[in-house]
């Protein structure tokens, strides 16, 4: 008798990966773009062509790439930009100058993304995963946990789209180039380590490889990953680190941040002020304020003390509403007293703006629930 083979037994199918996206030419670099082309039939300048409409003039529609013979356009964006992003809902607040995308994926996954417009400077925050695993208790996104790694295209065509938006002269008293790319959206950018390292890439590599930003114009933001910080600091880049600290003590960042219980207040501050050494570059310390919880006058003396003489610089964030959340922010005198004792202990200080709250897409705020009142097909049920 002969025996089954047991590997792909997987009944209630628990064991599957979810499906990736198509590739995109933002998966690959300019010689892996040119290898497909060739395998294509196309010769392999082609590939520089495409990649000059996409990157370079914000333009992904077939017909608008004159410069391709007719009769190949549709075949080589068909192949090298497949549709990734489908938009679901765009919202805008502060007159236009916040606005805040949600994307349905080709699964099914939904991810958001914010356009936030300053009169000097036009900022996208991305998603890096569709939902997040690490549980942080005050954080939309959190609650819902993790569906899958995005894409290394999904995360860069959130931005490259944007900034589309944003030279469109969509946002009003803002330059009409993006210039800042932050990972502050959904997910843990450090957990999706590979496919986030190769979107900086892109975004970095100047046109028409990639976007051309500036490194030091880009910041990911990490609950706190210590063997994946470190390894970001061997990387040839230097990309601005923001550690989600939210408590300087052990006890209680093990409730705000859990995976604290993996890695410790101190392991994950030595991580950053290593990254800091080997980059030059200042860390920014986040840290939401949450009344009665880590808004003490002793918790900012202990932060100060920890942070004192360090490359470091501190975001407050007042606490952004979230669903059924218990915790409220911190009154502003509590706020202005805990900025004060940081100050006093030499700790640059600064207390973030609160863009994009009213359209839940300030940060903690990015769950991507569709409401199905606002979904158009509900109307047509
Ligand atoms: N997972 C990464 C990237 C998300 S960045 C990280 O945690 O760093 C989003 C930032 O907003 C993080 O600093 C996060 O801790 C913070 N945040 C989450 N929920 C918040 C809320 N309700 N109010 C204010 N800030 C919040």
């Amino acid at each position: 008798m002969t025996s089954l083979p047991l590997i792909s037994v997987d009944p209630d199918g628990r064991g599957r990966r979810p499906a990736m996206p198509p590739r995109h030419l933002a998966d690959l670099d300019l010689p892996g773009r040119q290898a497909l082309v060739t395998e294509l039939g196309e010769p392999a300048f082609r590939a520089k062509q495409v990649s000059n409409h996409y990157f370079g003039r914000l333009v992904r529609d077939p017909e608008r790439m004159t410069d391709l013979p007719a009769a190949t356009r549709e075949k080589l964006a068909g192949t090298l930009l497949p549709t990734l992003l489908h938009p679901v809902r765009e919202l805008a607040c502060d007159d236009g100058a916040t606005r805040k995308a949600l994307w349905r994926l080709h699964d099914g996954s939904l991810v958001e993304s914010v356009l936030m417009g300053y009169p000097d400077r036009v900022t996208v925050c991305i998603s890096s995963q569709a939902g997040c695993g690490m549980a942080c208790p005050f954080c939309a996104t959190g609650q819902a946990g993790l569906t899958r790694n995005l894409s290394t295209a999904e995360i860069v065509d959130q931005a490259v789209y944007l900034a589309g938006v944003a030279a469109s002269g969509a946002v009003a008293g803002s330059p009409p180039r993006l210039s800042h790319v932050v990972f502050m959206g959904m997910g843990e950018p450090l957990a999706n380590y590979a496919r986030v390292i190769a979107a900086i890439r892109r975004l970095v590599a100047p046109a028409p490889e990639g976007l051309g930003l500036s490194q030091r114009h880009i910041t990911v933001s990490t609950v706190g990953l210590v063997p994946a910080i470190r390894r970001l600091a061997s990387e040839d880049l230097s990309v601005t680190l923001a550690l989600s600290l939210h408590a300087p003590d052990d006890e209680l960042r093990d409730e705000l941040v859990p995976v604290n219980q993996r890695w410790k207040v101190s392991e994950v501050l030595d991580a950053a002020w290593d990254y800091a050494a080997t980059t030059g570059r200042r860390v920014s310390i986040e840290y939401a304020m949450i009344k009665d919880v880590n808004d003490q006058p002793w918790r900012a003396d202990l932060l100060g003390r920890l942070l004192a003489g360090k490359l470091a610089h501190v975001n407050l964030i007042p606490l952004n509403p979230t669903p059924g959340s218990r915790w409220d922010a911190s009154p502003k005198p509590v706020e202005r007293e805990f900025v004060r004792r940081l100050r006093d202990a030499g700790v640059s200080t600064t207390v973030r703006d609160t863009r994009g709250r009213e359209i839940d897409g300030a940060c903690g705020q990015l769950a991507a629930a569709e409401e199905t009142d606002s979904d158009p097909r509900a109307a047509t049920a």
